[in-house]
């Protein structure tokens, strides 16, 4: 049989940049033909101890040579480690571990529906969600973002998700009726362009949910695990969740989710209502136990919090010497937008030309994600660099 070579044999949903990494070490990564980047997307939030990281590297390899698979059907000891750690470090009880954000996004959704229906209030399944707002990929996470540009053509979506304008607090309460279940959203936008919602306005939502008997869900694939400062963004709130999905980080670059809950909303999810065949298998728990390990010694999240303070000082400065490039910066730790005037795709290639790598967002936004354990040498490099590519703009 003769193949239609017009099409890659890798399908080409991503336009993809002409760059082959084949080493990391750090916040540094090495491409095949000899040139270096500093690696200010980490994979879009999911390498968050750098490339290598030596424990991680260790605590894999150890696993790999003992087992790696058994199947949820029996006990698997590093995943009860993980489960008991993210217990004791947050607001959940209980967790089920998936593969990916868009999974533990499902395992969100079904677990909110789930406890509706299993306390009798059988009409109540539909969730509110945000404009601009990101849950994965799959037919129920796009149906809840609601974003043409993820739903053009997979019609019919899946039903059940009423969606408001972002930071509208009484657009919010104007959809809530007898059918509502819950309301789901990223305490700082990632895709959306790292856009924080405000502390006054979770608490908002909690008072919402509270007066009407509705869980809240916090998506945070790509604001948890330290990228904050905190282990979890909404920890800088004071709010809590009663379901809340995470992944990206989670593993360090080794794919697992997690669906962390409370016990009461985990309440209708017994006995083979959900599953997953690799979720939390042993080395993927072994490898996130491995990544917990580091962040939660002593002084890492404050580390975060300090060179945060620093990179975001550091581009305030810039912002102001290239008024004509920069408009602004956001963002929360080692989460940051930088606002574009220019189109952001033109910098974001202008600071890869310079050998910084970043990812660009919604609302004309470049994303820096840098790994958590960056030092401050290598964010005044990361300045130099933006800061030669703004020059180059201006020009
Ligand atoms: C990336 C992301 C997801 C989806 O995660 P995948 O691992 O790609 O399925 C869900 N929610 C948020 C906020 C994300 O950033």
């Amino acid at each position: 049989m003769t193949k239609n070579e017009a099409i890659p044999t890798v399908l080409p949903v991503y336009n993809r940049i002409d760059l082959v990494f084949e080493r990391g070490e750090g916040a540094w990564l090495y491409t095949n033909d000899g040139r270096k980047f500093l690696d200010f997307a980490s994979g879009i939030a999911v390498t968050g101890l750098g490339h290598a990281h030596p424990h991680l590297v260790e605590t894999l390899q150890k696993q790999a040579a003992r087992v790696w698979h058994v199947s949820n059907l029996f006990r698997i000891d590093p995943l009860e480690r993980l489960a008991d750690r993210l217990v004791a470090n947050s607001f959940a009880e209980t967790v089920f571990a998936c593969n990916s954000g868009a999974e533990a996004m499902e395992a969100c959704i079904k677990m909110a529906r789930r406890f509706q229906w299993a306390r009798g209030q059988q009409r109540r399944n539909r969730i509110i969600t945000f404009e601009g707002s990101f849950h994965g990929r799959t037919m129920a996470t796009i149906s809840a973002a609601g974003e043409t540009r993820l739903t053009e053509g997979f019609a019919p979506l899946l039903d059940g998700f009423d969606r408001v304008p972002f930071g509208d607090h009484d657009a919010v309460r104007a959809a809530i009726t007898e059918e509502t279940a819950a309301i789901m959203i990223e305490p700082v936008q990632g895709e959306g362009g790292i856009r924080p919602v405000p502390k006054e306005c979770l608490q908002g939502l909690r008072e919402l949910c509270d007066e009407h008997d509705l869980l809240l869900i916090f998506d945070e694939v790509q604001c948890g695990m330290g990228r904050t400062g905190k282990l979890f963004a909404h920890q800088l709130s004071g709010v809590t969740p009663d379901i809340m999905g995470s992944a990206k980080g989670l593993g360090g670059g080794f794919p697992i989710g997690a669906c962390l809950a409370t016990a009461r909303a985990a309440s209708g999810m017994t006995t083979s209502t959900h599953g997953s065949t690799f979720g939390g298998n042993p080395l993927a728990s072994a490898v996130a136990n491995a990544v917990l390990d580091v962040m939660l010694e002593d002084g890492f999240l404050d580390r975060v919090v300090e060179r945060g303070r620093y990179l975001a000082r550091k581009l305030e400065t810039l912002a102001g010497t290239f008024p004509g490039v920069i408009a602004g910066t956001r963002g929360e730790g080692l989460m940051l937008g930088i606002k574009c005037i220019a189109p952001h795709l033109e910098l974001s290639a202008k600071l890869r030309e310079n050998g910084l790598l970043s990812v660009p967002a919604a609302d004309n936004i470049v994303r820096l994600l840098p790994p958590m354990t960056i030092s401050e040498e290598e964010i005044d490099i990361a300045i130099d660099m933006i800061g030669e590519s703004c020059r180059a703009m201006t020009t």
